[in-house]
């Protein structure tokens, strides 16, 4: 055996065959409290079933023993006596030699309460991104709006057009179809631009998983590109073709959402011929994924380089100074880092990395 976790996908019935060999022996005061026994006999009695086979528990064990390793830990979720699940961290040190082996002393942490506060801090952070998201919204709702009302005058444009082949003497089927296709197409256009403004505002938990860069970029485009074009500003893009990102996607464009408005306000005195935004994707080595956002505006100096991301820093009169911080968090959030560099008076670019691929997961319940 070389793969100890392909022998267990293999094999999905090892880990509790080799459960089947071990026996509970002793557990102090503590371990009965934990499990809301009436005293130690009654907790050892029914030990095995209070701390059945669990995969990723039990296979921690083994590869920390497979690889000679001399501790091992991970977290897990226990049912006590009276049905309360309680989320553990435990620990165990690994001997090293076989007689060791005759006994393992195992070690449980309640993290109840932190696994609370911890679950409050996730939802306060997703709540703060969403408000973030709602107020970057509010910024371009208006160059959208005017962006669904075209669609909406193409529909009314066409079935006009439709009703007036089929009120004639002879009504002309063939062409008041044809309209009626395109007020149909028209209004797929305009229903398409209200999903993806939903998707953008909607309550959604955070769902990492791998994508092709290009659609985070193509969905932040749509949301800027309105924006861009009514202030005369040129948008570039170059993403390497199929690269690929592990992350939330949602998250990914409301980052690169964020760099890009960001950068409208910095080119809004920029004269005309060099009004420009950029944005790149490209691969840094095998495991990484760089994002570049530049624009051509009033540049950044390196004292306010150095307070970007703090929170609630603003140069700006209507400014929160939480995009940057939140942006910073759901970078960090992924594994990733986001960076800035800035030529004073031509330009800007930030830049973030995020990982290509799923990281190896780590054992957990
Ligand atoms: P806000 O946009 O509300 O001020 P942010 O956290 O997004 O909050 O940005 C913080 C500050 O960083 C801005 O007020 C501005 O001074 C500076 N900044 C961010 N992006 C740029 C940019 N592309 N060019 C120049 N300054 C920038």
């Amino acid at each position: 055996m070389t793969d100890i976790d392909r022998y267990f996908d293999e094999h999905p019935d090892a880990v509790g065959e080799l459960r089947k060999l071990h026996r509970f022996v002793d557990a102090n005061d503590a371990a009965v409290r934990l499990f809301e026994a009436d005293s130690k006999e009654h907790f050892m009695a029914k030990a095995s079933d209070m701390l059945p086979a669990n995969r990723n528990s039990n296979s921690a064990v083994y590869r920390a023993m497979f690889k000679r390793g001399t501790a091992c830990q991970g977290e897990r979720t226990l049912v006590t006596f009276s049905g309360r699940k309680v989320p553990i961290v435990w620990r165990c040190s690994l001997p090293n030699d076989l007689e060791g082996y005759r006994r393992l002393f195992f070690y449980a942490f309640d993290v109840t309460e932190q696994k609370e506060n911890r679950d409050r801090l996730e939802a306060l952070r997703a709540e703060m991104a969403r408000s973030s998201r709602v107020s970057l919204f509010g910024e371009l709702a208006a160059s959208i709006l005017h962006e669904i009302s075209q669609p909406l005058s193409g529909v009314r444009t066409s079935s006009d057009a439709a009703l007036r082949w089929l009120e004639r003497d002879t009504p002309e089927i063939a062409e008041a179809v044809r309209a009626i296709r395109d007020a149909s197409r028209w209004a797929k256009d305009a229903t398409e631009i209200c999903r993806k403004m939903r998707g953008f505002l909607g309550k959604v938990p955070e769902r990492p998983v791998q994508f092709d860069a290009v659609e985070a970029v193509d969905s932040a485009l749509f949301l800027i590109s309105p924006k861009a074009n009514s202030e005369g500003i040129s948008v570039e893009t170059n993403v390497t073709p199929g690269i690929k990102v592990f992350a939330d996607p949602l998250q990914v464009q409301q980052v690169l959402v964020n760099l890009l408005v960001n950068g409208i306000h910095a080119i809004d005195s920029v004269p005309a011929d060099r009004r420009k935004l950029s944005i790149s994707v490209q691969a840094d080595g095998a495991d990484a994924t760089v994002f570049a956002v530049q624009d051509s505006g009033c540049g950044i100096n390196s004292e306010t380089l150095q307070s970007l991301f703090q929170p609630f820093f603003t140069t700006k009169a209507d400014g929160m100074g939480m995009g940057l911080t939140i942006a910073r968090s759901i970078v960090e959030r992924h594994g990733g880092r986001i960076w800035a560099e800035s030529q004073p008076g031509q330009h800007t670019c930030f830049r973030f990395a995020l990982p290509a691929n799923q990281p190896v997961a780590l054992p957990s319940d």
